[in-house]
């Protein structure tokens, strides 16, 4: 026989902890709600017959988010054999809410009581035996992340199923509302033959009293007016509205239990993790803590640890070798200073272990194998995949400090800190979690703002989402602050903070507009209690990201090199395809010419430029591949030179971060664009998004060009004054008061 437990609990509570200990799968354990919009399903470990839901959290059975939706949906239809619900031990009366409404579906239920290691740190005392008699099914104390308790859960789960008694509940609402309620219950009728289960009657009978339409779909009622004359009735009696009279009783039931079966103990100490936020959460130190945290950990992971790693790999792995020095060492340098036709061996000098490139490009020639396939395979796939598989140790640093801060408690506190600054502009914080999961990669981050309920902010966070640089951008960031600056200190950190600029200023500006204009949506989360990250957590959640970029390289990123390989190294000949001797007369040179013009204002009106812009469009790790490609062929030989030298000859850096900004900024890879049109539902604002971002981009590395050569040469050109223009009108834009439409809208209702 094969069972189905489901998942049920709040946000935050450990649902996926625990889901992964149970399944020994790696779902990604986020710390704010909207990471698990969708369900996952995975199978008990030792046991494969039982299959285990890992569902959306969420704080109630209502239907006004899609997490409700969909975890309700699935409760109702996908007839789980039993509910593990997973309860926060350190915030019982709130998670209490959500289990005495899936004690209503007839379903059986196992209360799993978790982060109980905190509770008992704390001193409080949980009475499972009283609790369990309340809530008249089985509890149990868990702690996902230690592992304490999870065998048992999932036995008494097990168990639940097996019997598959619906739990009876020894508390009851006040005897007004029972009242109410079973008169609704008299009026139900089977709807389209469908039998209503004896168990479920409750639960349907308050969603009809609470006048929910989704329910009234599946219930009829053989007498509307009377249904409506029992809600008159009682909101008259209770003087409230029936939803918050439901809501009332709820949290009166759960005060009484609480008080029954849970000591806390009552010393007014202030948590570690309180005195930790009175810091972190200050509202004058917060946003400059937040910048000094984040500035901190793109410095060092592209700047500092992150470069050594990747020059290792860049110029070793996949560069020229290694040298050792000592032996030979000056002699090599005197040699490479009076050689004139090209670079000695340097393994006459010295101990010298040759890098991927030179090793392949030997064995290739040894194995005697045709000069264009070697081209292929040197410069096309080792050039350009070497390129980008050299900065993964780099994205690992980045992903490592990433999971800390997730794993820690940190990022929560984020959304917090940003929904004060967000709501000064009509946003609210929740648009900034699918930002935070972004870093990683935006298409996690795009999907997680199913979580935001209200259309317009939702349709507003697809669109700036991908401003934020994503790890696949870091390779880009970490190109040009290397080859380029030189590792300057302020490169990498800057480009996380134009993201974060473009997010807000766009905010701003978007919501001005009649299209997103509205109240921000309130935002309520918990704040975890912040703990020591696990290195097994954070190692798992930086493996599995780095993992997913080396696949991404074995595949698309693998076709893409080689299409770019081959378009710049073909070209045709007295109208013939033949293998060209300089890339400049390629079809991709021509190709690139061609739209060159377009990032002329911008500083970058060079073919080479233009061609990895727009193959960064496939996926954003292609700028490096490209320009691997493009500036590389030279420097696969086996002199040692550090791959990237050419690169930084052929950009001002000032055009070079232009580059960057552009490419930061712009429409994101296809896989993102998939999501925005997946999540938005409509191509016409999937090309809006585009477009904007785009445009948003154009005019930021414009005005990064145009400025800065202004500053520096003190040249005024057309250039010069197309972006003062529109820095004028992008000014008005921002600083402008709600628009009129808005008011009159809001009039016209
Ligand atoms: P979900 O939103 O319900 O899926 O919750 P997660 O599984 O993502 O967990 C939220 C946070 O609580 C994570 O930071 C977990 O590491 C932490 N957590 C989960 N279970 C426990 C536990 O038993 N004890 C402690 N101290 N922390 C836990
Ligand atoms: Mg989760």
């Amino acid at each position: 026989m094969s069972v189905t437990l489901a998942l049920a609990g709040n946000p935050n509570s450990g649902k996926t902890t625990l889901f992964n200990s149970l399944t020994g799968l790696n779902q990604f354990v986020g710390n704010w709600p909207g990471v698990t919009v969708e369900k996952k399903e995975g199978a008990l470990k030792d046991n494969k017959d039982v299959a285990i839901m890992d569902l959306p959290g969420v704080y109630s059975l209502s239907p006004y988010s899609l997490e409700e939706v969909v975890a309700r949906n699935y409760l109702l239809d996908g007839r789980p054999d039993a509910i593990l619900n997973i309860v926060d031990g350190t915030n019982i009366e709130r998670n209490l809410y959500l289990t005495t409404q899936l004690l209503e579906l007839g379903i059986p239920v196992v209360a799993a009581v978790n982060m109980i290691d905190l509770v008992d740190k704390k001193g409080d005392v949980l009475d499972v035996e009283k609790l369990s008699h309340q809530l008249g099914c089985d509890v149990v104390r868990v702690s996902a992340l230690k592992g304490t308790g999870v065998r048992e859960a999932a036995e008494k789960a097990l168990e639940a199923a097996r019997r598959a008694i619906a739990p009876s509940p020894a508390f009851a609402f006040s005897n007004g509302a029972e009242r109410a309620l079973s008169s609704v219950a008299d009026l139900m009728r089977p709807k389209l033959g469908q039998e209503i289960p004896e168990a479920r009657r409750r639960f349907f009978a308050v969603k009809l009293f609470e006048g929910d339409e989704k329910i009234a779909e599946r219930v009829a009622v053989s007498d509307a007016a009377a249904l409506a004359a029992v809600r008159e009735k009682a909101e008259r009696d209770f003087d409230d509205d029936a939803e918050s009279v439901i809501t009332n009783e709820r949290y009166t039931c759960i005060a009484a239990i609480v008080r029954d079966c849970f000591h806390q103990k009552s010393d007014s100490k202030v948590s570690a993790s309180d005195k930790i936020d009175r810091v972190v959460t200050n509202k004058w130190l917060a946003f400059p803590l937040f910048a000094l945290v984040m500035f901190l950990i793109y410095y060092v992971s592209v700047t500092t640890v992150g470069a050594w790693s990747t020059d290792w790999a860049n110029d070793g792995l996949f560069g020229g070798g290694w040298r050792f020095f000592g032996i030979g060492t000056a002699d090599y340098q005197v040699a490479v200073e009076a050689s004139t036709s090209g670079a000695p061996d340097p393994a006459d000098f010295g101990l010298w272990i040759p890098g991927i490139p030179s090793l392949v490009s030997d064995g290739l020639r040894w194995a005697g194998v045709s000069g264009w396939l070697r081209g292929l395979i040197v410069d096309g796939i080792v050039g350009g995949l070497g390129a980008v598989l050299g900065f993964v140790p780099q994205m690992f640093v980045l992903f490592v400090f990433l999971a800390i801060l997730e794993d820690c408690g940190y990022m929560a506190r984020i959304a917090f800190i940003m929904d004060r600054i967000f709501r000064k502009f009509g946003l609210s914080g929740k648009s900034f979690i699918p930002i935070l999961i972004g870093t990683g990669c935006g298409v996690p981050g795009l999907m997680a703002s199913r979580a935001i309920e209200n259309d317009r902010d939702r349709k507003m966070t697809l669109i700036t989402t991908t401003f934020i640089p994503c790890g696949a951008k870091l390779p880009v960031i970490a190109l040009i602050a290397g080859a380029i600056f030189a590792g300057e200190w302020w490169v990498a950190p800057s480009a996380y903070f134009a993201g974060i600029a473009a997010i807000i200023s766009s905010g701003v500006l978007l919501k001005k507009t009649w299209l997103f204009s509205g109240e921000p949506a309130p935002f309520v989360m918990e704040l975890p209690a912040y703990h020591l990250p696990t290195a097994s957590g954070v190692l798992r959640s930086a493996v599995q990201r780095s993992w997913a970029f080396v696949k991404k390289a074995g595949t698309i990123i693998l076709l893409s090199v080689v299409a770019v390989w081959f378009l710049s190294s073909f070209g045709f000949e007295d109208g013939k395809l033949t293998q060209v001797e300089d890339l400049g007369d390629g079809i991709l040179a021509h190709i690139g010419r061609s739209i060159a013009w377009i990032f002329e204002p911008l500083g970058f009106g060079d073919w080479k430029a233009a061609v990895a812009t727009i193959t960064g469009l496939v996926a954003k790790e292609n700028v490096v591949g490209t320009f691997g490609i493009l500036y590389g062929f030279a420097e696969v030989a086996e002199d040692g030179a550090e791959i990237w030298g050419p690169l930084a000859t052929s950009f001002t850096p000032l055009a070079a971060y232009s580059l960057l900004i552009f490419n930061l900024l712009c429409a994101p890879c296809f896989a993102a664009v998939g999501a925005i049109r997946r999540e938005m539902n409509n191509w016409k604002w999937t090309l809006f998004a585009v477009g904007y971002q785009t445009s948003f981009a154009y005019f930021a590395a414009l005005c990064v060009y145009q400025y800065g050569t202004l500053l520096t040469t003190g040249t005024f050109g057309t250039g010069a004054a197309v972006a003062l223009a529109l820095t004028v009108v992008f000014a008005f834009l921002l600083f402008r008061p709600q628009t009129g439409a808005f008011r009159s809208i809001r009039t016209a209702v």
